[in-house]
């Protein structure tokens, strides 16, 4: 008898090392420069986001506060970093951090380079497709401090899409 271990319903998954993280997204960085990887990632973050809540969200039943909970403990089992999320959830604005943030943790270190800018637009979008996933509300993102940069963590501002539909 063999024995298997499914994700009951989850897509398979891939394993990367921090460096190839680093390199692919770094790599973007130099062909697009910052203001068209930014926009790139970011959306595909968004989807990426959405996505991911729309499985945990088929798998679970949950909704809204224990949905997210449960996406931020599967960000953390798969090693993307610890979310935090400070939120006002009647204004949708407020605070993400990120601790350990697989894009930026070593980023420095991988690329050798002195970073002017966040390198985690990816993670931006990722936050606010989760966060018009699971309670219908957009939201723009965008990250003010970036472990990339030498901070400590990444910090991401939420503010309500005003010009959202
Ligand atoms: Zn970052």
């Amino acid at each position: 008898m063999s024995k298997e271990f499914t994700f009951k319903g989850l897509p398979t998954a891939v394993v990367f090392t921090y460096k190839t993280v680093a390199t692919i997204f770094s790599s973007i960085y130099s062909l697009l420069g910052k203001n068209g990887a930014n926009a790139l990632l970011y959306n595909a973050g968004h989807k990426t986001g959405k996505f991911y809540v729309e499985e945990i969200r088929k798998i679970t039943g949950l909704r809204e506060l224990e949905l997210l909970n449960e996406c931020v403990r599967g960000d953390f089992m798969a090693k993307w970093g610890k979310f935090e999320y400070t939120l006002d959830f009647d204004k949708f604005e407020g605070e993400v951090k990120l601790y350990d943030s697989f894009l930026a943790k070593n980023w420095v270190k991988v690329t050798k380079k002195e970073q002017k800018y966040p390198v985690c637009a990816f993670i931006a979008g990722y936050i606010a497709g989760e966060i018009e996933s699971i309670f219908g509300e957009k939201v723009i993102v965008e990250e003010k401090a970036c472990m990339a940069l030498g901070n400590k963590l990444c910090l991401f501002e939420v503010k309500k899409d005003v010009f959202g539909d």
